[in-house]
């Protein structure tokens, strides 16, 4: 069954909006052993027609998202009536169902949501519990179009509820395609491949690939067997080992808040370079308060001399960027907060700030613990890239990395 998705909407194009339809929709497929063959982007406008005749040339199922709503750059509901040469029927339980929708808001309705109770005559009408425009299904001279709403919290809990039935009931002997995805930290592409493919490539039909972002990659792999799956889990497992920090779409954060919350430990942080990026972080995780105790931005040497406690002279002696001054930040935020795990970071985020021994892009983090009742502090040297905004990404989850593996320890 060949699958092609078409996503409209000029925003898409412009670059506005982020087109997440694209993965959602896989991501539900993919369980139905069922992949996107083909996708194309559109502007609202008559090039719909052209990608819809064109996909329909080629494919079994269409999705065809956007475009639905009361406006004039709305033509989907127009494009494929005119284009399958039927008419449009006006549904009045549709336009009541609209009418209610606004009266629960106490909102009046322009005059213009009536075009969203037009259905091409022989569609199923795809109902809409969290919007307006209703989604459409139509099956055509063995094609199977499916026109889903724009917004994405109108299009999920469409697509789970109606749409992914549907699509079950056109494949029969499902053989279910299994994904697995682990994060990697501090490994470069390549060499994750070095390490693991020639181990992985035993199993039959099991497909491998890699997608490298800043100073991580991302390993994964897709097969029907699940017990190829299960072997080959293992392999990886105990060939990546800790440089794993997560599987599955787990950010570090939540790894992070989720193991510090399980071995009851608290953290604290001292950041200079990264402006509260990891605190920032911590705290988008449901459940940090259990465990993130208090965050210090320090970006001046005043500052980290008053909040923190870092010596005058050691900043006048090796600089804000050094080994010693994220030491004495980590210690500091160590015993103001009492937390078991203090995570400090000072660095150069550029583009000025460098000099021929201190680069742009240096950083040190320190990490601070109460060990049988003793603290010890643990520096470290990074070298991150530019711009500013990979740079503080990069050393915050480093910094968070650390507290993951101060937290397996
Ligand atoms: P509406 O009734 O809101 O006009 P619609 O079905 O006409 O819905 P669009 O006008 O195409 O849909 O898009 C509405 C909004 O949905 C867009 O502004 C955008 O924020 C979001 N959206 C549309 N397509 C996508 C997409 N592919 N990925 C993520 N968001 C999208
Ligand atoms: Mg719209």
């Amino acid at each position: 069954m060949k699958i092609e998705v078409l996503n409209t909407g000029s925003e898409l194009l412009l670059g506005q909006v982020l087109n997440t339809h694209l993965g959602y929709i896989s991501e539900k497929l993919l369980p139905l052993g069922l992949r996107i063959d083909r996708q194309a982007t559109l502007p609202d406008g008559p090039a719909i027609r052209d990608a819809l005749e064109e996909s329909l040339s080629r494919a079994d199922v269409i999705f065809l998202t956007g475009g639905l709503g009361p406006t004039s750059d709305d033509l989907t509901r127009d494009i494929l009536a005119d284009f399958f040469q039927i008419p449009l029927d006006f549904h009045a339980d549709i336009h009541e169902q609209i009418l209610a929708y606004f009266a629960n808001r106490k909102l009046t309705p322009p005059d213009s949501v009536r075009v969203q109770a037009l259905v091409p005559r022989g569609a199923v009408v795809l109902t809409n519990d969290f919007g307006t425009a209703p989604g459409l299904y139509l099956h055509r001279e063995g094609k199977h179009v499916f026109c889903l709403p724009g917004p994405p919290k109108e299009l999920r809990p469409m697509f789970e509820n109606q749409v992914l039935p549907a699509i079950r009931g056109l494949v029969p002997d499902v053989i279910a395609l299994q994904q697995k995805i682990w994060k990697v930290l501090g490994l470069g592409e390549s060499m994750v491949q070095e390490m693991v493919e020639k181990q992985l490539r035993v199993f039959p039909g099991m497909e491998i690939g890699y997608c490298a972002r800043p100073g991580e990659v991302d390993l994964r792999l897709i097969s029907s067997s699940t017990t190829d799956l299960a072997a080959a889990e293992q392999i990886v497992r105990e060939t990546l080992g800790s440089s794993i920090y997560a599987e599955n779409g787990q950010s570090m954060e939540e790894v992070v808040v989720k193991l510090a919350s399980s071995k009851r430990q608290t953290i604290a942080t001292a950041e200079s370079c990264t402006g509260g990026l990891v605190a920032h972080r911590l705290t988008n995780i449901p459940g940090a308060s259990d465990v993130f105790l208090r965050g210090w931005v320090t970006y001046s040497d005043q500052s980290k001399i008053d909040e923190l406690g870092v010596e005058q002279l050691t900043l006048r002696t090796h600089g804000a960027v050094s080994k010693e001054t994220a030491a004495e930040m980590a210690g500091g935020a160590l015993r103001h907060s009492r937390a078991d795990i203090a995570l400090s970071l000072t660095g150069i985020a550029g583009p000025g700030g460098g000099s021929a021994e201190k680069r742009v892009g240096l950083v040190y983090l320190g990490l601070a613990r109460l060990v049988a009742g003793q603290v010890t502090v643990d520096v470290i040297e990074k070298h991150f890239g530019q711009p500013r905004e990979i740079f503080k990404h990069m050393a915050a989850q480093h910094g968070l990395d650390l507290i993951r593996r101060a937290l397996l320890k």
